[in-house]
């Protein structure tokens, strides 16, 4: 019987152990600490001045720094000393590590093994040897054609190419029997160099950033002895990773969540998370083990991870590192992912990266902290307590405003999918409307500055007159930031784009994706930003080599002006929000396939295009890419919720009935009451037939739009039909879930899926 499988996973679940792993330890027999094993399977920088003659690791630096390209010996040398790095580590095969656009990392192994022959008195003599070159170190070509392109490589060329991506370095990974792989982080990129890959696009947008910020710098940073021109601004990058986990045998049963990530049917227990004692509680003892084995192959990765904890669903959690340059946050970042998804199998567990698994609890995001630093180690988001700094961090930060107000749709648009939209808007996550958030005093600071008043400090409820600016005191008509870290602790969990106290964290961005793209334009919004701002000082300068304190106000007050209405303090998930947004015109993009459009706007593609981030095909090729995957997405889940709805519900309610009538009828023959028996019946019928029906019509829908050959039509018709066919089936389904005995129910249910881990 179908509910016997249920019940014997759920005995299953309840009664499996914890697994042990054996930690490494020191010569004592004490458990290593994670800086010891930190960063053990990377090839860095460290390792490699080691290893390699000094010219050829000086030569690489250079190259590093982007001031040659990699040469031939030093490309040999690097292969050859990695080679011996990871043979001594047991690696058997080399692959280039890719990201092609499908929010996942790809990956081909090739053996090191190459046969040579020699000749022996005419004889061959073929001797088998590990070999690695620099040509294999730099390069590949992967038979790629089966990886999304949007028909990219139709128009141009049908090759695609990997190329060691330098600035991120090389790992092993532990693979089966003892042995490793070694990886080689990897652009994708098509023969004409177009990015096939999320990689190429985030690489060009960190070096516009880079180019725009320091130029900026130059206009206001006096340059002496003490104080060197700034060469460098990196783009840092910190990601909270949320994510479900199930255990793995019930998650067997549930077709909806292997096939599509999410259940499509199952209604809430009585008790899930309106008491919120899950957030921040005890981590059960079998999902720690879980996590810590997790985090060991992590730090050997390189990959510092800093903080974990329960979230606010059941079975709900999340894991953060320190935050890096944003390149190496996000092979991090899908590294984690990968090593979540492979260490919860071993514990039997199933990790669930899906934005929104389960109805009516909190779905999962994963939010970008985002900011900028110099070459110095300077925070530019940073307010810091010196008033030097000040206007600096505020030119920075109205350039962010000015980024996200200019092309919040395009954000938005970064951030949409299928998975996504579920939880976008939710009430439990920022709507699709993009607006920034700072807090109360950084507002006050901002509004002083804007209306040339002094600033009130909030906190100390008193206002600040005066304050020292190098050596004199300055009339607060401009702005300074009281204290502003300290006063920085409001915060606003509804906004999908919060000032955080030194950096912004743009908290719509879904789980399951990778953050790349929405990191590549956000920083392009920023880059574009930055050139207004630049034009706008040098306006102001005339031909002083350095603006003066009051041209740099006089930009900041500009933009100040210009980027009202992207401020919004306060909850976004109101739906004075969503009027007061209308009012303001700001756009509230509920559906993906709206949000897509928004890539291939004018001001949008242009800004993309003239930053040189993405060429108009790549743009094109990502929109389709995009708008395909959300029409596929939509229909695999309609096809799932009918085979469900047709081999699993409705032979449980017509089993039920049977009983039911049966019980009725024996009631009836040995003469007692029937009618409690009847009336059950008499409930179930008009759900059922009514189920029946819907279930028919959403079958004739998904067969009406097989004649769909255009899938970007397709995704509207899969948005404003499938989908509400769709909820009206699964209302029902759920319906019927309550009522049905348990006993037939075949499908595990919520409780079970929260609770057995
Ligand atoms: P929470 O938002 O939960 O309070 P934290 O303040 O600890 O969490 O920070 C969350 C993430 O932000 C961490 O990954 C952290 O490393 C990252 N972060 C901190 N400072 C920066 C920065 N300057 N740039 C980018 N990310 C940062
Ligand atoms: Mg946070």
């Amino acid at each position: 019987m179908a509910h016997a499988a249920r019940l014997k996973s759920v005995v299953e679940s309840l009664t499996r152990g914890h697994r042990n792993i054996e930690f490494p330890t020191k010569p004592d027999g004490r458990p290593q600490s994670v800086a010891e094993v930190f960063g053990q399977n990377v090839f860095t920088l460290k390792e490699m001045s080691k290893m390699l003659p000094k010219p050829v690791f000086k030569s690489f630096i250079r190259q590093l720094k982007g001031n040659s390209a990699l040469d031939k010996v030093t490309a040999d040398a690097i292969a050859h000393a990695v080679k011996v790095w990871a043979l001594e580590r047991g690696a058997t095969h080399f692959t280039h590590w890719f990201q092609p656009l499908n929010d996942s990392t790809a990956e081909k192994h090739d053996a090191f093994l190459t046969l040579k022959s020699t000749f022996n008195n005419g004889f061959e003599e073929v001797t088998a040897i590990d070999t690695f070159s620099g040509s294999q170190l730099l390069q590949s070509e992967p038979d790629a054609s089966s990886f999304p392109s949007g028909g990219m490589r139709t128009t141009f060329e049908a090759r695609g190419y990997t190329v060691w991506d330098t600035k991120s370095p090389m790992f092993i990974q532990e693979g089966p029997h003892g042995t490793a792989i070694l990886y080689i982080p990897s652009v994708f990129i098509s023969y004409n160099g177009e990015a096939l890959d999320e990689k190429s696009v985030l690489l060009r947008s960190s070096e516009v950033l880079n180019k725009i910020s320091t130029e900026v710098l130059q206009l206001i940073e006096p340059v002496d002895e003490d104080h060197p021109r700034t060469k460098q601004v990196i783009t840092t990058l910190g990601t909270e990773q949320e994510y479900f986990l199930i255990d793995r045998a019930l998650y067997t049963l549930r077709p909806d969540l292997k096939i599509c990530g999410r259940t499509l049917l199952g209604g809430l227990p009585p008790r899930h998370q309106q008491l919120e004692d899950h957030y921040f509680g005890k981590i059960p003892t079998r999902v720690l083990a879980a996590i810590s084995e997790c985090e060991l192959e992590l730090a050997k990765l390189g990959v510092p991870v800093k903080t974990r904890h329960n979230e606010v669903a059941p079975a709900q959690f999340e894991v953060a590192p320190i935050f890096e340059e944003a390149m190496l946050a996000v092979d991090h970042n899908l590294l984690t992912m990968d090593v979540l998804h492979r260490v919860a199998h071993r514990h039997k567990l199933k990790v669930l990266f899906h934005e929104k698994p389960f109805r009516g609890v909190n779905g999962s995001g994963k939010h970008c902290n985002w900011s900028l630093c110099t070459d110095k180690g300077d925070n530019l988001l940073d307010p810091s307590a010196t008033p030097e700094t000040n206007y600096r961090f505020l030119i920075f930060l109205v350039a962010v405003l000015k980024g996200v107000q200019d092309h919040g749709d395009l954000l938005r648009a970064g951030i949409a999918s299928a998975s996504n939209d579920h939880r976008l808007g939710a009430h439990e996550a920022p709507p699709g409307i993009i607006s920034a958030f700072l807090g109360s005093q950084l507002n006050e600071v901002l509004n002083a500055v804007e209306e040339g008043r002094p600033v009130n400090d909030l906190a100390a409820g008193t206002q600040l007159q005066h304050v020292r600016v190098k050596g004199t005191v300055l009339d607060l008509k401009v702005a300074t930031l009281p204290n502003i870290s300290r006063d920085l602790t409001d915060r606003n969990r509804t906004s999908p784009f919060a000032f955080t106290g030194n950096k912004f964290e743009f908290r719509a961005v879904g789980s399951k994706q990778s953050v790349s793209f929405p990191v590549t334009l956000l920083n392009s919004c920023v880059a574009s930003a930055l050139h207004e701002v630049r034009d706008a000082l040098k306006k102001q300068m005339g031909d002083k080599p350095v603006a003066s304190e009051e041209d740099q106000i006089a930009v900041i007050r500009e933009f100040i002006k210009k980027t009202k209405n992207i401020r919004f303090e306060g909850d976004n998930y109101s739906d004075e929000w969503v009027q007061e947004a209308a009012k303001r015109g700001l756009p509230n993009i509920v559906k993906s396939p709206d949000a897509f459009r928004r890539l291939l706007k004018d001001v949008n593609a242009s800004m993309l295009q003239n930053l040189g981030v993405f060429s108009d095909a790549e743009l094109q090729s990502r929109y389709h890419i995009l708008i395909e995957k959300y029409a596929k997405d939509v229909t695999i889940e309609a096809q799932t919720l009918l085979t469900m709805v047709t081999q699993q519900v409705l032979p449980a309610v017509f089993q039920y009935r049977r009983d039911l009538a049966e019980a009725a009828s024996f009631m009836k023959n040995v003469g007692v009451e029937s009618s409690p028996e009847v009336q059950l019946l008499n409930e179930l019928t008009p759900i059922v037939a009514e189920l029946q029906k819907r279930t028919n019509s959403l079958d004739k829908l998904m067969e009406d739009n097989n004649k769909y050959e255009d899938l970007v039509k397709l995704a509207d018709v899969v948005s404003d039909e499938v989908l509400p066919a769709m909820e009206a089936v699964r209302t029902l389904a759920d319906q019927l879930e309550r009522m049905v005995a348990d006993k037939l129910w075949p499908i595990p249910k919520y409780t079970e899926l929260f609770l057995n881990i």
